[in-house]
């Protein structure tokens, strides 16, 4: 509720985050929040710099930007030819737009190197290895760790990568686009721990905290990085000779000219509802998640795709029909189980009863991927998912 009213206004408002003169009150609010965001990530006093993007894509893409500058400044002006070649490290579950980040970058997705992963994230030894090994003439500039995957939903060990970052002096950048909101949590922001020693983070309000789209922020410690990264001096804009505090014109900071105001739905909720108001949602978010986990984890027809509780909440299982359920664990079995989870999906999209994704990942066959981010959900409604599962998939 609290959010629709805030994107009412935003749009009745209709202005543009390039300069404070055309939107003075949301680029205050901007600031603040963006600080705000960045105590919760733990640098010190929230010092550091950021914007809003349209996206976790988008807020990846411009941490690898100012990575790459951050190493080698002359690209801006000279662009890929006048530097050496280089490589980026990121687990094989990280979100695709790493990859696609580095093509449109003109890095190449040749150049990001997947370590090896599973449900408790990347394998930090793995990435040592890599680092170790590489050729000469390949200069590492980014790891890209992953706080909370969109499959298994696991947190890579920052600590460990944060090590491993310090001693390559590589840029650290944590995607914590789904994860992040765990930071909101006493119970849960462990699981974050070392995030306070990244270069930049990707947050999204927009998933776990429940912001209305689009509402990403990426978090960048080092100060004036992004401004002179990605400044233009367009003189019909930032005009030099204002009568008020350059710093505040924060549009030239962004790859965007216009840029939507994304922060006021996020301010105007954590004004009503407060921290602990985010606390109790995501803290409520989890405890659905291990509901689902205890009732299916030794419920006939149900084998997990990874052993031991999530981490996030994303519950990722089989449905076993009855049929299957004693035959053998060959290719057979394999082939008829790869095609379960869509077609019970198929059917619930039929009857208009309930929706859950599925997908393959690696070796394993479809499987079904529960996610909840809605604190509004109930135990009858996981309970519901549960014989609606069974009801649509014991005939298979
Ligand atoms: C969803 C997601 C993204 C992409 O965020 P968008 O806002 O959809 O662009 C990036 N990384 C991770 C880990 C995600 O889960």
């Amino acid at each position: 509720m609290v959010g629709l009213a805030a994107d009412w206004l935003t749009s009745t408002a209709n202005t543009n985050m390039f300069t404070y003169e055309i939107a003075p009150v949301f680029v205050l609010l901007e600031y603040v929040t963006l600080r705000k965001m960045r105590e919760m990530v733990g640098w010190p006093g929230g010092c550091g710099d950021g914007i809003f993007s349209p996206g976790g894509a988008i807020s990846n893409m411009y941490a690898m930007l100012i990575a790459r500058f951050k190493m080698f400044p002359e690209v801006k002006e000279k662009g890929m030819a006048a530097i050496p070649r280089l490589v980026a490290f990121t687990s094989e579950h990280s979100h695709f737009s790493v990859k696609k980040g580095a093509a449109a970058l003109g890095i190449g997705t040749d150049s990001v190197i997947l370590i090896r992963c599973d449900e408790r994230g990347l394998q930090h030894s793995d990435l040592n290895t890599c680092l170790c090994a590489l050729l000469q003439g390949f200069v590492p500039f980014l790891v890209s760790a992953t706080a909370g995957t969109t499959v298994y939903g696991a947190f890579d060990p920052l600590i460990a990568i944060a090590d491993i970052c310090k001693k390559y002096k590589i840029w650290m950048h944590v995607d914590g686009a789904w994860g992040g909101g765990l930071l909101m949590s006493r119970k849960h922001k462990w699981k974050l721990n070392g995030v306070e020693r990244a270069n930049s983070v990707t947050w999204n309000p927009h998933k776990m905290m429940g912001v209305p789209l689009q509402c990403s922020a990426l978090l960048v410690r080092e100060e004036g990085l992004m401004q002179s990264c990605n400044q233009m001096h367009a003189s019909y804009l930032f005009q030099q000779d204002k009568h008020y505090d350059l710093s505040y014109d924060t549009g030239d900071k962004a790859l965007q000219c216009g840029r939507h105001v994304d922060v006021f739905k996020l301010w105007l909720m954590w004004r009503a509802k407060g921290t602990t108001g985010f606390e109790a949602q995501i803290d409520k978010c989890l405890e659905l998640a291990e509901y689902l986990y205890n009732k299916i984890k030794n419920r006939e027809g149900y084998e997990m795709v990874f052993d031991g509780k999530p981490q996030h909440t994303n519950v990722c299982f089989w449905y076993i029909p009855p049929s299957l359920r004693s035959m053998e664990d060959n290719e057979e079995r394999m082939s008829r189980l790869m095609k379960v989870a869509p077609v019970i999906k198929a059917r619930m999209m039929e009857y208009g009863t309930t929706m859950v994704s599925y997908q393959p990942l690696g070796d394993k066959v479809n499987f079904f991927r529960m996610v909840i981010s809605n604190p509004a959900a109930t135990h009858q409604d996981i309970d519901f998912l549960i014989d609606e599962i069974e009801r649509l998939g014991q005939d298979l």
